[in-house]
């Protein structure tokens, strides 16, 4: 059990999603609501974090539209292949590419 650094009383592991979407856990103090990140959960939001990053790519001009180069390890992960159709989904910030 995880006691409240505030007033001592027990916490719950909640869930909850950063601005960017990632998800994390988090301790909520039962009486005075107080939040808690440990050790434990700060390094697994940081390593979500560190793989995103590790894939920002730049956008860039190919005749009238723009292209974005698709990083080797994502392709290879997700199966892009050259010249094989992809399904773009608009979301709220961004969009998401699905291999077909
Ligand atoms: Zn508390």
């Amino acid at each position: 059990m995880k006691s409240c650094t505030k007033c001592a009383s027990e916490c719950q592991e909640k869930e909850a999603k950063t601005p960017e979407g990632v998800a994390y856990t988090f301790y909520k103090c039962k009486a005075c609501g107080e939040g808690i990140v440990d050790m434990t959960q700060l390094h697994a939001v940081a390593e979500k974090y560190r793989e995103m990053k590790k894939y920002h790519a730049k956008v860039t001009k190919w005749g009238m539209s723009l292209g974005v180069r698709i990083p080797k390890e994502i392709a290879k992960r997700y199966k892009f292949r050259d010249n094989k159709e992809v399904t773009i989904i608009p979301e709220e910030k961004g969009i998401r590419i699905i291999p077909v």
